[in-house]
């Protein structure tokens, strides 16, 4: 065992890419403000190049459309020049504020895009945080409502000024959606696409489940649970992701549409789901409503289930989860 270890290993590491990585291909960039991945099960490496490539690009794609801080992005725009004039947008910039308000409607306003007339006072990176003036003055600008979308002009406005929107909700997600379908359309079987909390799954890991951690919100190390999982969609919403602390308050990215302040009765939340448009915006649902509005919500649908871990570290989860119960470590 001992003299001979050196030479099997290298043997090993000689054999193994093509033994058991042989036909794995990854693939990653920095886009969104976060690490994308791609993983992809494919006999030929050219067509798996390209694929890997095609989906980062269509992740780039999305982010020049969506991202608040791109002047040239349509959400910019439209966050310049809504409150003012109708504003012509594409048809998926439509279809994606259609489906937001549909998630207002659905989690009775805990999702809510015009959080952003508050949020974007916020600079997670420098500490800083809108006054109490602030809150107080913009407060009634987080409304859905005030958002109206007309399908004949394909024009968006905003009901009064100061409004503003951000999709960071739900735009992960959906590019996810997005490279999936693309990985679909190539015949592509065996794939993760994942953009930082958003995950989804294309068939299993070749025989056997993909598995994925939910990072223990306090520890970054450790892993609160681990998930075996094929063909579905996961989305964590968490705490720890983008915040800082002031006075032993955590100020962190998921706001309350009704305080205007972070959401603090959760630490993280987790859905799973057919797709990862739904897990993303639904996750971050959850997280604003708290565990007994979340869970019934989630109990209440029937295509989702959650692992939520609250703000003592317990975690509790949906009706439908009790067959996956996760192995639990830190939380
Ligand atoms: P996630 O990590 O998917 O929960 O997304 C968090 C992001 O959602 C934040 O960075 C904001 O861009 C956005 N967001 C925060 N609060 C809300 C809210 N109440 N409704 C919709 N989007 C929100
Ligand atoms: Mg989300």
């Amino acid at each position: 065992m001992t003299r001979q270890t050196p030479f099997i290993s290298i043997l090993l590491m000689l054999l193994m890419p093509s033994l058991v990585l042989g036909n794995w291909h990854k693939g990653g960039a920095a886009i969104m403000g976060t690490r994308i991945s791609v993983e992809i099960w494919h006999e030929d490496n050219t067509t798996a190049k390209h694929a890997i490539e095609a989906v980062l690009d269509e992740f780039r794609r999305i982010d020049r459309a969506l991202s608040p801080y791109i002047e040239e992005s349509e959400l910019f725009r439209v966050n310049r020049d809504a409150d003012k004039q109708r504003t012509s947008i594409s048809q998926e910039f439509f279809d994606l504020l259609e489906r937001s308000l549909a998630y207002s409607q659905l989690t009775d306003g805990a999702f809510d895009i015009t959080f952003a007339s508050i949020g974007y006072h916020y600079d997670f990176r420098k500490g800083i945080r809108p006054s109490e003036d602030v809150i107080g003055n913009a407060l009634p600008l987080i409304n859905y409502r005030l958002i109206r979308l007309d399908t004949d002009s394909r024009t968006v406005a905003f009901a009064q000024e100061g409004v503003r929107i951000d999709l960071g909700g739900i735009a992960k997600g959906y590019a996810v959606d997005r490279g999936i379908g693309i990985l679909q359309r190539l015949g592509i079987e065996h794939a993760l696409i994942s953009a930082g909390g958003d995950s989804r799954l294309l068939g299993d890991h070749r025989g056997r489940p993909w598995h994925i951690g939910i990072q223990a919100p306090r520890n970054k190390e450790a892993l609160a649970a681990v998930l075996p999982l094929s063909e579905t969609a996961v989305s964590t919403s968490g705490d720890y992701e983008r915040f800082f602390e002031r006075d032993g308050v955590r100020h962190h990215h998921i706001i309350s549409p009704k305080t205007g302040r972070s959401a603090g009765e959760l630490r993280s939340v987790t859905i799973l789901g057919p797709n990862t448009t739904h897990t993303d915006a639904l996750s971050t649902s959850v997280f604003v409503l708290g565990l007994k509005e979340g869970l019934a919500l989630i109990n209440r649908l029937d295509d989702v289930e959650a692992v939520i871990i609250d703000n003592q570290g317990k975690m509790h989860m949906s009706k439908g989860m009790e067959d996956l119960r996760p192995s639990s470590a830190e939380n």
